[in-house]
């Protein structure tokens, strides 16, 4: 039986896994950390529980093919789905505007909001409604499939397609400007940063949320690794924790073995590096095989960014009624690590649909903060003091409860901050490169990244995660993980099986 070691246990290393059991191999997978699901995760702080991953899981909906994937790994099976009616609100100046599930209604709330929008809001929400029917590709990858099934493939993306098309050549603050109501251009302006951010990353999630495809498996992140583990391992597969691969041993043009920091060592036929790829290409690689795809977009950030996060854990001894799930609001201007620009808005999750995830009549709640460039340097250079590290983190977290409680005077003495994570954290956790959450962002200039996982010059090893392909996240993590066994099985010849 031939053998394969994958490197990394998150969703790509799962599903690499799972897939590699199934096709009548024999895996291991080599995590860094001391349990497996990288950055689809979870932690426990003074009884309650912050998921630290999923606000919506593309591959929801019953029937779609994304679905029965998530089903094949186990991630999904016999999970109930909480489907929030909104995938976020936004305040301003008083006015709330929502991204409802419902089309209808939420063009009936913007257009309440603002009648003079009209047409502005007609037209957003008719191209929001095009990408409803839109699937997921998860049958092959691109290169593999025969002429005829890329034909089909085109076609079937034919409206979505045009529809990309269109928000990939405007940016997310020139969608904004479309609208004349302030807080309808907040509204948009807010999912991105100024630049040349491409709206299609506002246009896709709220298609897909729409339509209907993408909820929130209850349990949440941390669970939905374990089923995968649990599914990986009743298929016979082994994985070794606090095993962070550092070597490669290669001959010629075949990479013979592994080594480990904590000194073991694993040969293998075949390797799937389901780590980050600057890991692979720069540690483990060790500049010796370079990407020129990779490459550009690394030594590009303004075209190809990265976006990271800080995220606030909060525990909150009441309820949350009549509160959205997911809420933007205004607050007095808090500096973060010295940044150019203080952050004048803050974004809160609860969970209050989740009643384990707290103590009984408490609710969990997180903030996400992004970061993009320059500010991941600067948490890069802050870390390596450590002490001014965690007083910036406290100080974050602390000015986060201070701003809940002048939006929520009613919970003022009943929040308890219980972590911050930096990008630094998912750094450290996960070797994510500059603590990135997803792959290049999405820019006007930039071209969306494709890859096939194969480094040239190395005959036995293939790469996946979430950098290979759009849209990134979990979906793309799972998808390419199957893709890579796809690739070995077709290398040994052998049918890939589902
Ligand atoms: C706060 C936050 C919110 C998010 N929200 C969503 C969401 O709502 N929806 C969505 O779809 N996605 C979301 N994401 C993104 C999603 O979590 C990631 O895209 C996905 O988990 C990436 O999976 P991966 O397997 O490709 O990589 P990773 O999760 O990074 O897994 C890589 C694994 O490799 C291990 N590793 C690294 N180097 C080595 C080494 N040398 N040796 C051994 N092991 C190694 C790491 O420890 C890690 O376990 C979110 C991410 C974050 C951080």
């Amino acid at each position: 039986m031939k053998k394969i070691v994958i490197i990394g246990g998150g969703v790509a290393g799962l599903s690499a896994g799972i897939f590699a059991q199934k096709n009548g191999f024999n895996s291991i997978i080599l995590e860094k950390h001391h349990t497996v699901g990288g950055e689809c995760t979870g932690w426990d702080r003074q009884g309650y529980h912050i998921d630290g991953c999923i606000h919506w899981l593309l591959g929801t909906k019953e029937g779609t093919p994304i679905k029965k994937l998530w089903e094949t790994v186990g991630a999904l099976n016999g999970v109930g789905i909480y489907d929030p009616e909104s995938f976020m609100a936004v305040e301003h100046d008083g006015v709330i505007v929502h991204f409802y599930r419902d089309i209808g209604r939420m063009r009936s709330n913007w257009l309440e909001i603002s009648s003079e929008d009209k047409d502005s809001i007609e037209e957003f929400c008719r191209d929001i409604k095009k990408l409803n029917s839109f699937t997921v590709p998860v049958a092959k990858p691109m290169d593999m499939m025969s002429i005829i099934e890329k034909i089909k493939f085109i076609i079937s993306m034919k409206n979505a397609g045009a529809i990309m098309q269109k928000y990939d050549k405007v940016s997310v603050q020139d969608l904004s400007k479309k609208f004349k109501h302030p807080a309808l251009r907040e509204a948009i302006s807010s999912f991105m940063p100024e630049g040349d951010y491409s709206a299609s990353s506002v246009i896709f999630p709220l298609g897909t949320f729409t339509g209907g495809q993408s909820s929130i498996p209850i349990g949440g992140s941390k669970a939905l690794a374990m089923r995968m583990m649990n599914r990986y391992r009743s298929l016979g597969g082994i994985i070794e924790t606090s095993c962070e691969a550092v070597d490669l041993d290669i001959t010629g043009d075949t990479v013979r073995s592994i080594k480990c920091k904590n000194g073991k060592s694993f040969e293998a036929d075949y390797i799937i590096v389901a780590c980050d790829a600057h890991v692979l290409y720069e540690q483990l690689l060790k500049g010796q095989y370079p990407d020129p795809e990779f490459q550009k977009r690394y030594n590009n950030p303004e075209v190809y960014p990265l976006a990271s996060n800080i995220y606030v854990g909060i525990g909150y001894e009441g309820t949350m009624d009549n509160i959205p799930r997911t809420l933007k609001f205004p607050v007095k201007p808090i500096d973060i690590n010295q940044n150019q620009k203080p952050i004048e808005h803050l974004q809160m999750t609860h969970y209050a649909y989740e009643p384990d995830f707290a103590p009984k009549g408490h609710t969990a709640i997180t903030f996400a903060i992004n970061q993009f460039q320059p500010e991941l340097d600067r948490w890069q250079a802050l870390v390596e003091d450590r002490d001014a590290y965690n007083t910036e983190k406290t100080r974050i977290g602390e000015s986060v409860i201070q701003a809940m409680e002048t939006r929520f005077p009613h919970m003022k003495g009943k929040l308890r901050l219980l972590d911050v994570a930096t990008p630094q954290t998912y750094k450290r956790y996960c070797n994510a490169y500059q603590g990135a959450f997803m792959g290049f962002w999405p820019t006007i200039p930039g071209k969306p990244l494709t890859h096939t996982g194969h480094v040239k010059g190395l005959n036995n090893i293939v790469l996946s995660g979430q950098w290979l392909q759009p849209p990134g996240g979990l979906p793309t993590a799972l998808i390419t993980g199957k893709d890579s066994i796809m690739r070995l099985c077709k290398k040994t010849n052998q049918p890939f099986i589902r």
